[in-house]
């Protein structure tokens, strides 16, 4: 039986499990948050991850890659996040950017790339928001435009991860098409020290030693082969990064979710202020238990998600994805709530680390794609209702 139609993860994915949860919880939230607090990084965790074959899990063997699917990343992704490490570079280097350059990279690109995204050593941001598109990617306009056998590329980018802990950026801009003069989508590959590009922190309120930057890109000159695929089908192309996207921020979230919940059930059975522990106070306890159904419930379609994928069903798969994320997201944020709630007042204290799980998982209803635009596209595809914008 393959995990398609099975209920449960293969043993193998569960052995996967296991070990990512074990080597994550040496580090733990108290390191996480130590870093971010202190402005370090998660770079010797990144790097462990690395070593044990983890981070490029996903990618073909012939590229330093474990040749595994989305599905084993997407754990390990899970399992960080459940120890209370959410990477989010996670979602982005191997994920996004790792399956575009595996399915669309000429086989040099591949060579360039892939290996460094597999040991950590050539992590590689994604940059597709920019400040007036938002949403609306159909309105980006980030250009390249041909000069000579070059490039030069120009716009603006925001809220880009990691862009300071990459090497690489993978760039969604706009070329004009020769014959009708209209920009068409296009990606592209652009060294974070390339002159022309600058970036800026963006201040953010989530405790992360992963920030967040406003990305500056004027007349950067790239060589022809940055382009990353067809400069016909970068649509496509594009596509195929973003149902990986969803299926690892779907489990960036069910992960928290299940932190959040394991620290407020070990604290409502310590904590006793009658004569039982809180939690056997159903008002502790039920919204805890409900929280735990729709991570489970969440956790089950994101990895029907990710099984479809993998068989190589796109459109299931981002029907399915989109769920996943949007359920998921959902979970999270009311795991966190509540888990805040069973704490009282240690619940915001900084020695406890609870709070900054709200914003962490409010994240994932704005970020990568927003839960509007989630249902928006179950009410046009799932439902056949008009489209509203
Ligand atoms: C922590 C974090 C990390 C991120 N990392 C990256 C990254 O690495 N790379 C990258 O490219 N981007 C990144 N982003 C950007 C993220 O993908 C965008 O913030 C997101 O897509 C929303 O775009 P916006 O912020 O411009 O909101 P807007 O587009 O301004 O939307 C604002 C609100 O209006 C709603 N809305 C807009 N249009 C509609 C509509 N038609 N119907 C219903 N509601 C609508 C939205 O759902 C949202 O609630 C990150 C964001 C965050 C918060």
């Amino acid at each position: 039986m393959t995990d398609t139609v099975a209920f449960s993860e293969t043993e193998e994915r569960q052995t996967l499990r296991r070990e990512v949860a074990k080597l994550a919880g040496g580090y733990g939230r108290e390191y996480f948050t130590r870093q971010a607090r202190s402005g370090g990084k998660t770079t010797d965790l990144w790097m462990a991850i690395a070593k044990n074959g983890y981070l490029g899990i996903n990618i073909p063997e012939e590229y330093g890659g474990g040749g595994g699917g989305i599905g084993d990343v997407a754990a390990v992704c899970e399992e960080l996040a459940a120890q209370g490490c959410p990477l989010l570079m996670m979602v982005v280097s191997p994920a996004i950017c790792g399956t575009v350059i595996s399915r669309y990279g000429t086989e040099e690109q591949k060579r360039r790339w892939l290996p460094g995204i597999c040991d950590g050593t050539g992590t590689m941001a994604f940059a597709i928001t920019e400040p007036d598109a938002g949403t609306n990617s159909h309105n980006i306009t980030t250009t390249a435009r041909r000069d000579g056998d070059e490039w030069l590329l120009t716009g603006r980018k925001i809220y880009i991860s990691g862009i300071d802990e990459a090497d690489n950026v993978l760039v969604v801009a706009r070329t004009e098409d020769a014959r009708t003069g209209k920009l068409k989508p296009c990606l592209f590959v652009v060294p974070t020290d390339a002159e022309g590009l600058e970036a800026k922190p963006i201040p953010m309120e989530i405790v992360s030693p992963e920030q967040q930057f406003q990305v500056f890109i004027d007349d950067v000159r790239l060589p022809f082969d940055a382009l990353v695929g067809d400069e016909d089908a970068g649509l496509v192309q594009l596509f195929a990064g973003l149902n990986p996207e969803r299926i690892m921020a779907a489990s960036f979230s069910t992960g928290l979710a299940r932190f959040a919940l394991d620290r407020a059930a070990a604290y409502a059975k310590e904590r006793t202020v009658f004569q039982a522990p809180i939690g056997a106070h159903q008002a502790i306890a039920h919204p805890l238990a409900q929280s735990h159904i729709e991570t489970e419930l969440a956790r089950l379609m994101t990895q029907k998600a990710a099984a479809l994928y993998d068989a190589g069903d796109d459109m299931g798969a981002g029907e399915a994805a989109n769920m996943a994320k949007y359920a998921a997201a959902e979970a999270a944020c009311d795991a966190a709530d509540r888990a805040v709630q069973t704490h009282g007042g240690n619940g915001i204290t900084q020695e406890y680390g609870m709070a900054g799980l709200l914003v962490a998982t409010r994240a994932g209803r704005i970020a990568p794609v927003s839960r509007e635009m989630i249902l928006n596209f179950v009410a046009m595809h799932s439902l056949g209702l008009p489209k509203s914008y």
